[in-house]
């Protein structure tokens, strides 16, 4: 379907003002509510419509890209669109516009006003609020996953009161106010006609439910300051930053509501061995001239313990060697990383008067003449990198 012009959906003038807009937006938005036009799905459609035209034409900047470009100009990052979005997140977003007719918001946004209750729940539930911890992780526990017993400090139902604040144990009562609705419903005369609010009850906000006699332990809040022992299973693969939620191990909530959640944050301590690159670990292996030059046996530490490989003879500085399969598992499948092993030729900084002889020995003779082999030598180093 395609989009109708935003200037005409709130019928205004190209050159409206931004009150004029408001305005227009306001009478579409109450033309079409869903209260006045129940199961009317025409009207739906052209309420969410209206909201999308004023979300753009109510920025100064999405205006002017909407001026320029078109709805092309505000699609995507700049744009919105009502679709998918719920009466209440409309409100919610707007809930401003609709503020001033009546004499102040409601406190509660606009979902409120047209008493659109059907579909929330009246009673709200209180969450605990979540916890964050560092947990610092060797790359042997990367590698295999690990489970960590973490002592956590936070806070846990009151145990005198079961949770509940109330003195004894007893279980809260009814919120006088609200019958424990946790809601009340007024109906107010207006310009528009008789509308009907519905506000959540300031006198247990919100939740249906007050405490007759505070128990003594907690104060009435039904939560104590403690600590608890969280096993966290960390599944191979992890890497620094990475953030595993566990489900309700935060906070509990005031007087029996839901846990907040544990958040762990992965911390890496640095291996004395690899180098991490993603997935694939490095290995920095030194070897001397000689063998080099010569070809050797060189042993090179892994994940899963030691390994021999061969040094080619005429092995350069720079050149890699993938171990396939020695790196880190991948956190979301079944592939795994490689074990890279960068060649580096150690250069002594001091040799004995013998040994500096040879050196200069070999400097004389033909195959030490870098500039005869210099493509070649690049060549290999790059085929170490990509083999
Ligand atoms: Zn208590
Ligand atoms: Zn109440």
């Amino acid at each position: 379907m395609s989009k109708r012009d935003y200037y005409e959906i709130l019928e205004v003038d190209r050159n409206a003002g931004p009150e004029e807009i408001k305005k227009a937006y306001r009478k579409k938005a109450i033309q079409y509510h869903p209260d006045k036009n129940q199961g009317d799905s025409k009207a739906e459609e052209k309420f969410k419509e209206a909201a999308e035209a004023y979300e753009i034409l109510r920025d100064e900047q999405k205006r002017s890209r909407y001026d320029r470009f078109g709805h092309e100009g505000v699609r995507g990052a700049g744009g919105f669109s009502a679709e998918g979005m719920t009466f209440d997140d409309i409100f919610s977003r707007f809930g401003d516009v609709f503020g001033d007719t009546f004499g102040g918001g409601f406190g509660d946004g606009f979902g409120s006003f047209f008493g659109g209750t059907q579909g929330r729940t009246a009673r709200q539930v209180r969450k605990g609020t979540n916890l964050r911890i560092k947990v610092k992780l060797t790359l042997n526990e990367i590698v295999n996953g690990t489970v960590k017993k973490i002592k956590v400090n936070k806070y846990n139902p009151c145990e005198a009161c079961k949770g509940t604040g109330e003195k004894d144990g007893n279980s809260n009562k009814d919120c006088p106010t609200c019958n424990g609705r946790g809601t009340v419903t007024r109906v107010m005369n207006t310009m528009l006609g008789q509308m009907q609010t519905t506000t959540t009850c300031s006198n247990c906000r919100g939740e249906g439910k007050v405490i007759s006699e505070k128990c003594n332990e907690c104060y009435g809040e039904g939560i104590v300051k403690g600590e608890e022992i969280i096993e966290i299973k960390i599944p191979p693969g992890v890497s620094e930053g990475v953030q595993l939620s566990v489900s309700g191990k935060g906070n509990a909530a005031r007087r029996g509501g839901i846990n907040g959640d544990l958040i762990v944050v992965i911390e890496e301590i640095k291996d004395e061995n690899f180098i991490r690159d993603g997935n694939d670990l490095i290995y920095n292996l030194f070897i001397s001239v000689p063998d080099a030059v010569m070809g050797a046996k060189a042993e090179v530490p892994t994940i899963s313990g030691k390994v021999k490989i061969k040094i080619e003879q005429g092995t350069q500085s720079g050149k890699v060697l993938r171990l396939r399969g020695k790196g880190i598992p991948d956190l979301n499948g079944y592939s795994k990383g490689d074990l890279l092993v960068r060649v580096n030729i150690f250069i002594p900084k001091n040799i004995s008067g013998e040994d500096k002889k040879l050196i200069e020995k070999l400097n004389q003779s033909d195959s030490f003449d870098p500039k005869k082999h210099k493509q070649e030598s690049i060549f290999d180093r790059m085929r170490g990198f990509f083999s």
